[in-house]
Parts: structure tokens; sequence; C-alpha cells
């Protein structure tokens, strides 16, 4: 059973169109490792009893593990992200968590790929914000697919959230989610770094049928990976998969 954990909203700033950034204050230290996410509980419940709740990544770095924040795309029509599109300084929310095995492992080391697609980016930031992570910052590639330079965080914001001895970072537009091209154009760019070799590890996040077949790539291309490495947001892959 989750144990349910409080934050004080401290504030909240529109970074976008459709994005809003939550600065939170957790009552006790979190635990979570870069690249990790909460559960909120809207407290919402449906007419079918089922509860509101959704996964946000925890958006910056693990040093701190009180004040943290969240960045979350308003969805049309989705509850989740109404509810938090309506918090205001001051307000408390409930959450479980840490939740999530898309961190880097402690000893790991090598040439890193971190492919974010999408509202995946969250994650990714996490990630390269993990203390654990720092010394292969130098040996990383950060790749940001997103449809357009509008989409959730502008570039500047996400630029200026890279670490500076962050290897090399590339954005770059991808097909709208669900194009019959979206899937192609990923792949082509996996396959351009892979064809620079000496990859020793990736970590994709996103969009789930973008994931799984840039997993399936990556495993064929000899890069030790796992279904840990990777992290859906949508599009979840099935259960069976
Ligand atoms: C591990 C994890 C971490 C996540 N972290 C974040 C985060 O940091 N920021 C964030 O904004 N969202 C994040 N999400 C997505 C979030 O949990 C919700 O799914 C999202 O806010 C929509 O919820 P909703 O109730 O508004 O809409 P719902 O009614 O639940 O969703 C409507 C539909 O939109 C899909 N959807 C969700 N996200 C997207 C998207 N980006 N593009 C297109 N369709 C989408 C859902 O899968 C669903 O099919 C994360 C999801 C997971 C599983």
């Amino acid at each position: 059973m989750a144990v349910a954990k409080t934050a004080r909203v401290v504030g909240t700033e529109r970074v976008g169109p459709d994005t809003l950034l939550l600065d939170l204050c957790a009552t006790e230290p979190v635990g979570f490792v870069g690249g990790q996410y909460l559960i909120l509980d809207s407290r919402i419940i449906l007419p079918s009893g089922k509860a509101v709740k959704r996964a946000y990544s925890f958006l910056t770095g693990d040093a701190e593990q009180r004040r943290f924040q969240l960045a979350v795309k308003r969805i049309p029509d989705g509850l989740g992200s109404a509810f938090v599109h309506g918090l205001a300084a001051g307000t408390d929310i409930s959450f479980s968590g840490p939740w999530g095995k898309f961190f880097m492992r402690e000893g790991a080391s090598g040439r890193t790929l971190i492919l974010a697609t999408d509202t995946g980016i969250t994650a990714a930031l996490g990630f390269l914000h993990a203390t654990r992570f720092r010394p292969l910052l130098p040996q990383t590639l950060l790749i940001w697919l997103r449809v357009s330079s509008e989409y959730f965080l502008p570039e500047g914001f996400m630029r200026a959230r890279i670490p500076a001895d962050c290897g090399d970072m590339r954005i770059e537009a991808i097909p709208a989610i669900g194009h019959p091209e979206r899937i192609p154009h990923a792949r082509a760019i996996l396959r351009q770094v892979l064809s620079c070799g000496g990859l020793d590890q990736a970590f994709i996040v996103g969009d789930g049928d973008v994931n799984q077949v840039l997993l399936d790539d990556l495993i064929a291309a000899g890069v030790a990976v796992s279904k840990d490495n990777v992290e859906s947001f949508f599009n979840m892959p099935k259960k069976s998969a």
C-alpha cells in the first residue's frame, strides 16, 4: 500500500501555452533518484469509483529532496492535468512515491544516450540532474524529439536546464503523435547515433510506441538495455510485451 505524502505548492508559473511549472515543498525528504516520478492524488473520484491519480516525473535534481519542481502539460479533456493546472500557491497536494526504475544504477559508466520524446523530457532532465549521474555527463548525449518549438517546454527554458558539462545535446522536430512517419523518423535519428559507435548505455522516455521500437533497435545493435532503461508516459506497452 502506497504511503500518502504531502507537499505544499510554493509557486506556479506558466512556461508555455499549455504548460505549468509547479514549485513544491514536501513535508519530509522524498528520497527520490533523478529519473523517478511521483503519483499525485487529485482526490477526484470518478462515478465509477476510480480515483484520479497521475504520474509526474521530478524535473529537478535529487540533491534537494524537499523542494522540487514538476512540469505538467494540459491534455485536452484530461482530468489529472486540469487539476494540476488549477493549483495555486499555498495549496497542499497529496502524493505517493518515489516510483519507477528509470534511473541510473550505481556504478554504471560509459558513453550514454538519453533520448526523450514529447513530455518525456521531464524525466530526462531529472535523470541528467541525478547526483550519481554527474561523472557521466561529459560522455552523455541528450536528444529531445518534439513536434514543434512551441511544444511543452520552451527551448530556452530547456537549454538553461542542461548541466554545463553535458557532452552534447540535440533538439529536433518529429512528426505528430500517431503519425505514420513518427517512428521511422525516430529510428533514423537513433541509427545515426549508433553509426558513430561506442554507445555503452541508453535510456528512452516518452511515447511508448516509439520507446518499444527503439528498445528493439538498441538490443539489435548490441547495446546493453532492458525494460528498466525505458519509461513510457503514454501509449503504454501492452503488459505482455
Ligand atoms: C511515469 C510517468 C511520468 C509522467 N510524467 C509526466 C510529466 O512529468 N509531465 C506531464 O505533463 N505528464 C507526465 N505524465 C503523463 C501524466 O501522468 C498524465 O497521463 C497526463 O497528465 C494526462 O492526464 P489527464 O488526466 O489530464 O488525461 P487523461 O484523461 O488521463 O489522458 C488522456 C490521454 O492522453 C494521453 N497522454 C498523456 N500524456 C500525453 C502527452 N504528453 N501527449 C499526448 N497524449 C498524452 C493519455 O495516455 C491518455 O490516453 C507521466 C506519465 C507517466 C506514466
